[in-house]
């Protein structure tokens, strides 16, 4: 098994491999191991939080006031320290894993030379040749950066190069309402940097439940950040004081720095695709069998962002295995009905199953059961005055058919959601069992009960 990438599903792929007896290489263009994942996606960006929400005293606010600081002058210096122990510690437990289970590992770029040959092409030049009986492109994505925006590391960034900041911004525009312009908008935010987020359509993570998006969008307000929708881009603007971002309906705004993060395009163009007789579309994604994972060419596989949506880290860890349990003949069992989807901003948002638009869309009737974390004990206890879980029933079945959080553990909270709906639980589920007491996971009992007290026995 050739792995090109050593991202989550090039990773799990690969040990996967290993385990199953076969020969495994993962290639890698990148300094080290790990991918986005673990260099610039999910693991820098989800430290940063929370060394920002420590060193802020972020989740003491609600109990000592907005006020509240654990540290009065965070520094760039502050946050870094933290995200370098944080991934050397990941890299060495990756290649402590590659290690146990027998993969090899390389740092060179990888183009295909034909269905079972593959050329490797180091930093310096050298060059070798590999062959393989079964390959996986794990080769991930890059941020978007259109040629009209001015990168310039200075007042203009992408979502990679936000991580080598010298300072602060004193003020700062996110361009882009996914996942990881609001994670980065409400992290900038909960440092007292003064935010706006900039979505040109009129919503923002249109995936996720409306009444969760809304009372999210609140909080942002609520706290002071700024949030045009609605309208394109017209211009952004470096200027040697200040960057300024000017909207199609007229309004600009100005701010120290900008990041630009709408949008990531798959890492294709080097690969040789052609050759293998595979094709990717305009964003550099490859279009793959769902269940297998397998591309046009049949001894070629593709996992994790390359093939879009989810995108996501969880996601591709699985896609990785799937693929190549399906690549040496290993039985699978379906997969399962929903995976979670977590959102890092703050407050964190999480999600599993039918939103209440689709639930409404596909015609059966429901009930909605719903719990505000500050109903809680254990929200009494930290302090927590905003947040909720909302859970959606089929009055039919009485099976649970969704569960949306947004609020403190939210992406935790969330697979208790997840487990119920994968084994098929119903509302009763959450009457008759016992939770832990004082905890936030208590919430689901309350919002099973507030369905239940509607839809009584059945
Ligand atoms: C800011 C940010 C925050 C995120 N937060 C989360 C989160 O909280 N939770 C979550 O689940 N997901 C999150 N994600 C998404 C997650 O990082 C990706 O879904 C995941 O990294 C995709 O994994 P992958 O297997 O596609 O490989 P990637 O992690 O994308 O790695 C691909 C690797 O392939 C290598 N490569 C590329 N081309 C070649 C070539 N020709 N030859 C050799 N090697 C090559 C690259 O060097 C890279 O190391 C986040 C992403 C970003 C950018």
């Amino acid at each position: 098994m050739l792995v090109i990438g050593s991202g989550p599903s090039g990773r799990r792929a690969a040990v996967q491999s290993a385990k199953l007896g076969r020969s495994v290489l993962v290639v890698d263009r990148g300094r080290r191991l790990g991918g986005v994942s673990v260099h610039t996606g999910t693991i820098p960006s989800k430290t940063l939080r929370e060394t920002v929400l420590n060193l802020s005293g972020w989740r003491e606010r609600g109990f000592y006031g907005r006020g509240y600081r654990v540290k009065q002058d965070i520094s760039v210096g502050d946050l870094i320290e933290r995200l370098h122990k944080t991934l050397d510690h990941e890299v060495e437990v990756l290649q402590h894993q590659f290690m146990r289970n027998t993969v090899r590992s390389a740092r060179a770029a990888v183009k295909f030379l034909g269905p079972n040959r593959a050329s490797l092409t180091t930093d310096a030049g050298d060059y070798s040749e590999v062959g393989f009986a079964h390959a996986l492109i794990a080769v991930g994505t890059r941020p978007h950066r259109p040629r009209d925006v001015p990168f310039d590391k200075t007042r203009v960034f992408d979502s990679d190069e936000m991580l080598e900041l010298e300072r602060l911004p004193r003020t700062l525009t996110v361009i882009g309402g996914g996942v990881i312009g609001v994670e980065y908008a409400t992290i900038f935010s909960a440092l007292d940097v003064p935010v706006t987020l900039v979505e040109p359509r009129n919503t923002i993570l249109d995936f996720v439940d409306r009444e969760i998006v809304d009372d999210f969008i609140h909080q942002m307000r609520d706290r002071g950040m700024t949030i045009r929708l609605g309208s394109a881009i017209q211009e952004i603007a470096s200027k040697p004081d200040y960057a300024e971002v000017t909207l199609a309906d007229g309004r600009t705004i100005r701010s120290e720095m900008v990041l630009y993060a709408a949008g990531r395009t798959g890492n294709v163009g080097a690969l040789g695709l052609d050759v293998v007789g595979i094709e990717a579309d305009s964003r550099g994604r490859i279009k793959v069998d769902p269940q297998t994972f397998r591309t046009s060419a049949p001894n070629i596989y593709a996992a994790g962002d390359v093939i879009g949506f989810p995108s996501l880290a969880s996601t591709s860890m699985e896609q990785g295995r799937v693929a190549a349990c399906h690549a040496f003949g290993e039985p699978l069992p379906p997969p399962p009905q929903t995976f979670p989807y977590g959102i890092y901003a703050v407050p964190e948002i999480s999600t599993v199953g039918q939103s209440e638009e689709q639930v409404r869309e596909s015609g059966g009737a429901y009930e909605v059961g719903v719990a505000r974390f500050r109903e809680t004990s254990r929200g009494h206890i930290m302090g927590v005055n905003t947040g909720f879980l909302k859970l959606l029933f089929s009055i039919e079945t009485r099976r649970l058919l969704g569960a949306h959080i947004v609020g403190e553990g939210a992406t935790e909270l969330i697979h208790i959601g997840q487990a119920v709906i994968n084994l098929g639980g119903t509302v009763d589920f959450f009457v008759n069992n016992t939770f832990n007491y004082p905890t936030l996971a208590e919430a689901y009992k309350i919002a099973g009960l507030d369905a239940w007290n509607r839809m009584g026995r059945g």
